[in-house]
């Protein structure tokens, strides 16, 4: 099996992790393998395999229920691979951490992070008691925390913590790295978390925008549209009854120059990433 130096996972800096096992030399298989991530499709939610070298994966989200994010994985995580490196929840919302438990049952799990934003459902009583029984190990993401994978392969995450906001603008917000190209995650986020990441001087500029709840017009305004100036937007929808994704904010993405790009029309929307080529779309 290939392998990496180190995988190492700073969360903050004083907090340091070591999320893999040490694996010895690295450099030979390095370009052979495209980084791959994977926009599934598991309808009305959110859910992002990011496959680094077929060997580590971070799933962003887990959707909505157990048995659509399951049959989704099952299609694009390496076959005889039953570890996920890293789980995040943007923050608990039916909509992404619905489908978790069933992605707790069946997959190992090196480590789950979530916003610090813990709210008392059902379905993420459940989620917490998987957790604690199968002893995984979870960390809350502050802003300014980062994870770096390998050499070529860094998250810096952005959400600001603030407090009494909704679980929606508490969100975690992370821009992903990797050679020339450059991702924005955003959960739910809304205006109030945009403005804050403005305020606070993030480097928003990316290739590629996960545009935030799933279309919806309380997301993505103009200024941090201009901010982010992405090529490609993302909208992980399905079929609902909040009118996503909104007429304007398809024309707000429109006016970036951005090409809008839906789960609901396309299904898993895959992308492939060399280093030094611009991401395409499989
Ligand atoms: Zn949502």
């Amino acid at each position: 099996m290939v392998s990496f130096k180190k995988i190492l996972v700073y969360l903050t800096i004083f907090l340091v992790l070591v999320v893999a096992s040490q694996f010895s030399s690295a450099e030979s298989f390095q370009e052979k393998i495209p980084l791959k991530v994977n926009f599934l499709d598991v309808g009305q939610g959110d859910a992002i395999l990011i496959n680094y070298q077929d060997q580590y994966q971070i799933l962003v989200d887990g959707g909505i229920s157990s048995k659509k994010v399951l049959s989704e994985l099952n299609k694009v995580m390496p076959k005889q691979d039953r570890l996920i490196e890293v789980v995040i929840a943007t923050h608990y919302d039916k909509d992404h951490v619905g489908g978790l438990r069933g992605v707790f049952e069946n997959y190992k799990v090196g480590v789950f992070l979530d916003n610090d934003q813990f709210k008392e459902t059902e379905a993420v009583t459940v989620i917490s008691d998987i957790i604690s029984d199968k002893k995984i190990k979870k960390h809350s993401i502050k802003e300014n925390s980062k994870i770096e994978i390998g050499s070529d392969l860094r998250l810096d995450f952005f959400n600001p913590d603030g407090e009494d906001w909704s679980a929606n603008d508490n969100s975690v917000v992370f821009r992903m790295d990797f050679g020339i190209n450059s991702f924005l995650f955003t959960g739910d986020a809304g205006f109030k978390t945009e403005k804050d990441m403005i305020k606070d001087g993030h480097n928003l500029d990316v290739d590629w925008l996960k545009v935030a709840h799933h279309g919806s017009k309380n997301s993505s305004d103009n200024e941090f549209l201009k901010k982010v100036s992405p090529e490609k937007a993302i909208i992980s929808v399905g079929e609902n009854s909040y009118g996503h994704p909104a007429e304007e904010l398809l024309e707000r993405i429109k006016k970036t120059g951005a090409e809008s790009l839906t789960t609901l029309e396309r299904g898993t929307i895959k992308v492939s990433c060399w280093k030094d080529k611009e991401c395409f779309v499989n």
